[in-house]
């Protein structure tokens, strides 16, 4: 299948999500990480967006809360190619009243070759990466062979 290739630039677009009972990780991590945060865009849900705004003192453009909608808005502009890499503190031992739109979020990371951290150990490892103050060309199917267009 063809492929088309997708660049970000060395400033990433960096999306944070958690979970309610993941917050206190996502934070106590994003406090260890504040310097390499700062020099990123920051794209968040609702509740966590402004947590972190608050607690790191760092622009952070919030979007609706997760089950209002949030989830779905990071998954719209991931698909639109505005956003390079996701922190997922998502809850494993809780159903959320949006699994749906928790499921089609990490649906459509894996659609667009999104690197996706799902918990602290995982988001250091990303962090860790050269990439992440790169350039970086990711690959994806060339999706437009999947309209179905008239003739
Ligand atoms: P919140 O949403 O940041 O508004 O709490 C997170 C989520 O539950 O998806």
């Amino acid at each position: 299948m063809k492929t088309v290739e997708i660049q970000s630039s060395s400033t990433k677009n960096l999306a944070l999500v958690a979970h309610d009972n993941r917050k206190p990780d996502l934070l106590a991590w994003a406090q260890r990480n504040r310097d390499t945060l700062a020099q990123h865009r920051l794209f968040a849900t609702g509740t966590t967006g402004h947590k972190l705004a608050q607690q790191l003192q760092l622009n952070v453009h919030a979007l609706l809360s997760g089950p209002m909608g949030g989830d779905q808005q990071l998954g719209a502009r991931i698909a639109e190619g505005e956003i390079d890499l996701l922190i997922f503190f998502w809850d494993p031992l809780d159903a959320q009243p949006h699994d749906p739109d928790v499921k089609a979020l990490l649906r459509i990371a894996a659609v667009w070759n999104i690197p996706v951290a799902c918990n602290e150990a995982s988001a250091d490892f990303l962090f860790s990466s050269p990439l992440l103050n790169e350039t970086y060309t990711r690959r994806v199917p060339d999706y437009s062979a999947y309209l179905k267009v008239r003739t």
